[in-house]
């Protein structure tokens, strides 16, 4: 392999493994472009695992206008459902109402919101009375309560959709590295980028590649990577931070997401269901340090209990709090927004002197659109023969239409079965690494040997989600699964020993 990635001549090296990064390397690769997709950690270690977990045409910008971003998006949201339905499906949407203009005011706008979804809608809106509101959310608090609007969007998990993207990306012929940095570039006599250093992160190893054209897809992180092409260059991202807090059901039981279109902070604020437990969220605090890991701050925490609270019958506290985690927003600066939650969430690409491609901003839901424009772009700086994107018509890996029976592994799609399959050889596999969650064994050799899991952070943050849904637990099965992956990986005990301390510490952060 790395004989392979020394040799070749790629026509383009991708720099980071988020939900930009690895949509591009899917187009590039399935237009028949020889691609290489670098990320310093493991897929989704950035904003792409931090998301509210919506596949959506985003409610609030049609509140600010943005027509084409809404319509944008809502179509990609009906492209994802169809070449992924085994991860985003539909979900209802409540906006309880306590004004008199209220329901006129937000159902007149999600009706438009219905008819730019045209025939791709999930489903009509419409209004509804208080009983019918309290019917759909029994826990809504109704003090004050006049009625309601329902409204249809789409939902997912944002990592496991971007293994599934992963694995699609290689099954397109691409190859994709988690665990690599991308280390400095290699410029020709005209100052032109023609390669780029690379790191093994755990061994060191450096590897000097050949490439036609680099896109920096490394979200907040893109201004590192600009200025190391260019030093002099400005920097573009605005980032702010989002905050959510996961609860138990019994707050939001049954299976309808409440939405707040404005909150007094004017953001919208969402409480989702989400893997059997409620996600709480999102905070917009402007930030100027960027980290993988940032940290919620005492105003957000405070912020989302006093929200839910505010609309739910129960009040959540502190110890309430299953896991609380942050993504920073990719945003690109501009120049007459006032807050960051006014920054547009279009997607912006820019092309530098020497060829170094970036692309910054948009949202999860609309990456495969992000990444058709950015190969456009690099076929030209390329200077490879232009080939149409076929995307919007290729499903992603796992495939297939689910069924009713909805089960622990029904997100796998139709790698279900095959993880099924581990558990009939070796019946040991099916038991549970949590008694008070389903997940077993058999999903962590799994992500060990087909989803490029390589410690344990990898996978109950990213393969199995158990650090989102309960950061404490979560760490009660820590010692079981280094277990697991040592096995897998041949590692020592050393080596179970320090990930299981590096996991501790890490976990401690989404614990209030
Ligand atoms: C709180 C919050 C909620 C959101 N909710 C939604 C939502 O519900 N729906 C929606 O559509 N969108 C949502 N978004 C937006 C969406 O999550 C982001 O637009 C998207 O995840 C950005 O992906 P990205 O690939 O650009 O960045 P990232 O996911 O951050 O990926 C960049 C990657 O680059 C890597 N990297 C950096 N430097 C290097 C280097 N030198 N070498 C190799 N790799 C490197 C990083 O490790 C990182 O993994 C939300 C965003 C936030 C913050």
């Amino acid at each position: 392999m790395k004989k392979t990635i020394k040799n070749t001549h790629w026509d383009i090296l991708i720099i980071g493994g988020g939900a930009t990064g690895i949509g591009a390397a899917i187009d590039a690769a399935s237009r028949g472009y020889k691609t290489l997709l670098v990320e310093r950690d493991d897929y989704g270690k950035g904003t792409s695992s931090k998301s509210t977990k919506l596949i959506h045409g985003g409610v609030r910008y049609l509140q600010q206008g943005n027509f084409s971003l809404v319509l944008e998006a809502l179509k990609e949201r009906a492209i994802l459902k169809r070449n992924a339905p085994h991860i985003v499906h539909d979900l209802k949407f409540v906006v309880p109402t306590y004004d008199w203009w209220e329901s006129p005011f937000y159902g007149i706008g999600l009706k438009l919101y219905d008819w730019l979804a045209g025939k791709e809608g999930f489903g009509d809106s419409e209004f509804l009375s208080k009983e019918e509101t309290v019917k759909y959310i029994p826990t809504v608090s109704q003090e004050g309560l006049r009625g309601g609007v329902i409204y249809h969007d789409g939902q997912f998990d944002d990592t496991r959709l971007l293994v599934n993207m992963m694995q699609t990306a290689k099954e397109q012929g691409a190859i994709i590295l988690n665990y690599t940095e991308f280390l400095e570039f290699t410029k020709n006599d005209q100052n032109v980028i023609c390669g780029a250093v690379i790191q093994d992160v755990f061994s060191k190893e450096k590897t000097k590649i050949k490439t036609k054209s680099i896109i920096n897809a490394t979200g907040v992180f893109s201004d590192s990577i600009r200025q190391k092409d260019e030093p002099s260059l400005q920097r573009i991202i605005s980032s702010s931070q989002g905050v959510h807090i996961v609860l138990d059901k019994e707050f939001l039981p049954g299976n309808t997401a409440i939405m707040i279109p404005d909150t007094e902070d004017g953001r919208v604020l969402f409480a989702v269901p989400w893997h059997d437990k409620i996600l709480i969220g999102t905070t917009d605090t402007p930030v100027s340090e960027y980290s993988s890991e940032p940290l919620p701050k005492k105003d957000e925490i405070n912020f989302l209990l006093t929200h839910a609270a505010k609309y739910l019958t129960m009040t959540p506290t502190k110890k309430d709090v299953r896991s609380i985690f942050v993504g920073l927003r990719p945003l690109v600066k501009n120049g007459n927004a006032e807050n960051t939650a006014e920054i547009s969430r279009e997607h912006v690409i820019e092309i530098s002197k020497s060829g170094l491609i970036s692309i910054a901003g948009g949202k999860w839901t609309t990456y495969r659109k992000m990444a058709e424009d950015v190969i456009d772009k690099a076929t030209m700086v390329a200077l490879i023969p232009f080939v149409k994107s076929e995307t919007e018509f290729l499903n992603i890996h796992g495939y297939c239409t689910p069924n009713a029976q909805q089960n622990l592994l029904a997100i796998y799609g139709t790698d279900a079965k095959n993880i099924e399959e581990l558990t009939e050889n070796n019946p040991e596999l099916a038991v549970q690494i949590h008694p008070d969650y389903p997940f077993i064994k058999a999903q962590i050799i799994w992500a060990a040997q087909q989803e490029d899991a390589k410690t344990i952070e990898d996978v109950l943050a990213r393969r199995i989600r158990f650090l989102f849904l309960d950061a404490k637990a979560s760490i009660d099965s820590c010692e079981l699964v280094a277990n697991l992956l040592a096995g897998e990986l041949g590692k020592d005990k050393d080596w179970i020993q320090k990930q299981i301390t590096d996991y501790t510490v890490l976990a401690k952060q989404y614990i209030l």
